[in-house]
């Protein structure tokens, strides 16, 4: 699988872009694709005899030259006994990230778009006496304000989604910084809310201050490499749009998820993605893409949403 044998890495500008998963895990095909027919979906994706998919846990590495900054975290290790049964735990973050040379130590920033255990569950670990401590020691941790203050009374419909320890002590101790949307992180990645799968969801945008467009530098790291369509086009900008467009097979306006909280926002966030990402020619970053994790989303001339490969 790619995500074990090869990273994914280009550069944008100045910048360097890299996935890194988490692993995968097995996820109820009618809960990934919401009101879509089975006979609809499972012609983009298989499903196993209980109906699971298979669902992926990417992280962005955005290296600006300056700072190292990981834009989501996976599902990390400590889920509890019950949600292993349901998830199983793949925690292969940390093996990724070190096979490629990226120590936690290394890590300046991350970035969580929003608190779904899934989403932000490397960012904390046990320590040996059990105690809650940052995955990334040195690094300046940001989550959306609004989601966090959700994620403290959160509704009995997600409930199960937040584990308070990836992210309570980090806010508690300072190391979490909380976002309103719309802030510069650092310069040339920005931050914007797009509600629908939560109401304070953020979109990560990473723009080149430098404004240089890119090139495709590597894609492979060992085995032969594989002869893959490059768009005519060079992205000016890439966007991790997170659970909004989750993988490639919920480009379509209307294909949300059943996890989706306000499934008409999703759509209308969708609109404003797309009126903005496909004119400018923006690199798209599937949070939960087992195999393509990032793709150029166009309009073909049907009308229909397509994603082409990088
Ligand atoms: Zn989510």
């Amino acid at each position: 699988m790619w995500h074990t044998s090869c990273m994914p890495t280009l550069a944008l500008g100045d910048f360097e872009l890299s996935i890194f998963s988490d692993g995968t895990y097995p996820l109820d095909g009618g809960a990934f694709f919401g009101v879509i027919p089975k006979v609809m979906w499972s012609r983009k994706v298989e499903a196993d005899t209980k109906n699971l998919v298979t669902a992926g846990l990417n992280s962005l590495l955005i290296r600006t030259g300056k700072q190292t900054v990981l834009v989501e975290t996976g599902m990390g290790n400590k889920l509890s006994d019950r949600m292993v049964k349901f998830y199983g735990q793949p925690a292969k973050l940390l093996d990724n990230l070190s096979a490629a040379g990226i120590a936690p130590e290394n890590i300046d920033i991350v970035i969580n778009t929003h608190l779904h255990f899934d989403h932000c569950g490397w960012n904390t670990v046990r320590d040996k006496n059990g105690k809650i401590v940052p995955t990334f020691p040195r690094a300046k941790y940001y989550a959306p304000e609004g989601e966090w203050q959700y994620a403290r009374r959160p509704s009995e419909r997600d409930a199960i989604s937040f584990i308070s320890d990836n992210y309570d002590p980090l806010v508690a101790s300072g190391q979490m910084m909380l976002l309103k949307g719309g802030e510069q992180i650092v310069p040339g990645i920005f931050v914007e809310t797009f509600p629908g799968h939560t109401a304070s969801m953020m979109g990560v945008i990473v723009r080149d201050p430098s404004g240089a467009k890119a090139q495709k530098s590597s894609t492979m790291s060992g085995g032969t490499a594989e002869a893959v369509p490059y768009p005519s086009f060079v992205p000016t900008a890439a966007c991790y749009i997170s659970d909004l467009i989750p993988t490639t097979a919920h480009i379509d306006l209307t294909w949300g998820m059943s996890f989706d909280l306000y499934p008409l926002q999703t759509i209308e966030s969708k609109k404003q993605y797309y009126a903005r990402s496909i004119p400018g020619k923006w690199l798209t970053v599937f949070t939960h893409d087992p195999k393509t994790p990032w793709a150029f989303v166009e309009k073909d001339e049907a009308g229909k949403m397509v994603a082409l490969a990088v």
